[in-house]
């Protein structure tokens, strides 16, 4: 889609668009330069959109250039919050960033709906809809409480220094605001605005499942008659993959802007002054994708790993770059109908319920980050403070929704019930945005795997689609 466009046209926007963030990024003026910062950072803007609008998308597949953009957004942001340049990422490039972001979101609750409609109607009959939903809620409270259950051992086993509640000050909250520049209240304000999604707006997605599943088991009772409206919501199923693909052509630059942007707004020092808590989440969240993907996919999936993760490689991108189960979700729907090749019913009724209800990051993560604040409050947790860690991870991880930051909120519960002080999260808060990137990854994995894993259970073949086969050949 990108290679469609005119190349000149496509420069002369580049080169607008270059120069608005620089302006944005680069007034009002800090210092006695700002026409050169200006120049400079035009320069800059208008090499990344060459870059990752123009020649790589004649290059590279997708999956390749998603991940060049989030390298080299690591290394951009990291360059520009020591060279003192920050504002160009949190003022300019942020905009791009939002900008994707909310564009992706937009569709997210009719996707939703309409899937979840497909793939109950697609599994047919009642006995079917109850083996595979029984199975998706076993799998999906299963792997959860196993995430807990490897979050709680490791965090205690790790060795613990205590940490002084007074470095919470030297963490910077990803919410953090300075006074609010031109660049950061069309990020906050007038964006989020006008790209308010005009279908379901803030309905709960657990309702949004709920009545797509009771929609599909009316159409599919109804026979006949509602064959029409059947073949519509294929349709619709249809052109919102192709809405999707269409978005995601532009994700490496959105990419690269989110990364560059949480990067420089976060540094990776500070992460030094929580590394043992910081050590002990990383440290679970590879153990248990480890599990997901070595044990349980090729066990109960009868699935190669390595055939698996060349197939999911662009949901995992997205998810560790927006950090936002729903906001990967149609990415994950792609990859793995198109390119593992699962199941197309069982793929669309599980993937949705699955960014809702399974977080087997997130859970792990709030069960060690409760520990880790707990001792630093000298809070006596016990066993019986530890199964009220257990209890509440699981059940609220089922109604938080995929987006950044859930856990704060989850965390928050989990306090409240274990007897921790609340600003406590505050010393967490530092963290958090980076940890959210890799639970968000293993969340969206586990989702992936259980359509294996239920897909093989109910017998059902699984292998990609042929126009992937020769892309995936490709990469
Ligand atoms: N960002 C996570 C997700 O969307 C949720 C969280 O852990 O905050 O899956």
């Amino acid at each position: 889609m990108l290679k469609e466009i005119p190349p000149t046209k496509q420069t002369v926007s580049f080169l607008v668009l270059s120069f608005f963030l620089a302006v944005v990024s680069s007034w009002p003026p800090a210092d006695h330069i700002p026409f050169v910062r200006t120049i400079l950072y035009a320069l800059f803007s208008f090499a990344i959109f060459l870059v990752f609008g123009y020649i790589l998308p004649r290059r590279l597949s997708l999956a390749v250039q998603i991940l060049f953009a989030l390298i080299s957004g690591i290394i951009a942001g990291q360059f520009l919050r020591i060279t003192d340049h920050s504002r160009l990422a949190t003022d300019g490039w942020g905009i791009i960033g939002t900008l994707f972001l909310l564009v992706l979101k937009l569709p997210i609750l009719p996707l939703i709906f309409v899937s979840i409609v497909c793939g109950v109607v697609g599994i047919g009959d009642f006995k079917r809809l109850g083996a595979v939903g029984t199975k998706t809620i076993l799998y999906y409270l299963g792997t959860t409480a196993l995430a807990i259950l490897l979050g709680l051992v490791l965090v205690n086993i790790v060795p613990f220094d205590k940490v002084p509640k007074d470095n919470t000050h030297t963490v910077s909250s990803p919410n953090d605001s300075s006074p609010q520049s031109f660049g950061r209240k069309i990020q906050k304000e007038i964006l989020p605005h006008y790209l308010k999604s005009p279908i379901m707006t803030d309905q709960n997605p657990l309702t949004v499942i709920l009545f797509g599943i009771m929609m599909g088991i009316a159409l599919g009772a109804t026979g006949t008659k509602a064959q029409p409206v059947i073949e519509v919501f294929r349709g619709l199923d249809t052109a919102f993959a192709y809405l999707i693909q269409g978005i995601m052509q532009w994700a490496p630059l959105g990419v690269f802007a989110l990364m560059t942007h949480s990067i420089t707004e976060q540094g990776i020092e500070y992460l030094i002054v929580l590394a043992r808590c910081f050590l002990t989440v990383i440290t679970g969240l590879l153990l248990h994708f480890g599990i997901l993907i070595f044990v349980l996919l090729p066990v109960l999936g009868k699935f190669s790993p390595r055939q698996f993760l060349k197939g999911i490689a662009p949901a995992i991108e997205m998810a560790f770059s927006t950090s936002s189960s729903n906001a990967t979700l149609p990415v994950s729907l792609e990859c793995m109908a198109r390119r593992v090749g699962t199941d197309s019913s069982v793929t669309h009724f599980m993937l949705p319920l699955g960014a809702t209800i399974n977080m087997d990051g997130t859970a792990l993560y709030v069960a060690v980050a409760s520990v880790f604040v707990a001792r630093v409050y000298d809070v006596p947790l016990g066993l019986s403070g530890q199964l009220v860690i257990f209890w509440t991870a699981l059940l609220v991880s089922i109604g938080t929704a995929g987006v950044p930051g859930a856990s704060i909120g989850l965390l928050g519960v989990i306090f409240q019930a274990t007897g921790i002080p609340l600003e406590g999260i505050s010393i967490i808060l530092g963290v958090d945005r980076i940890l959210d990137m890799c639970r968000t990854v293993v969340n969206i994995t586990g989702d992936c795997v259980g359509v294996v894993v239920v897909s093989h259970s109910e017998g059902l073949a699984i292998s990609p689609r042929r126009d992937t086969v020769e892309e995936n050949h490709r990469e």
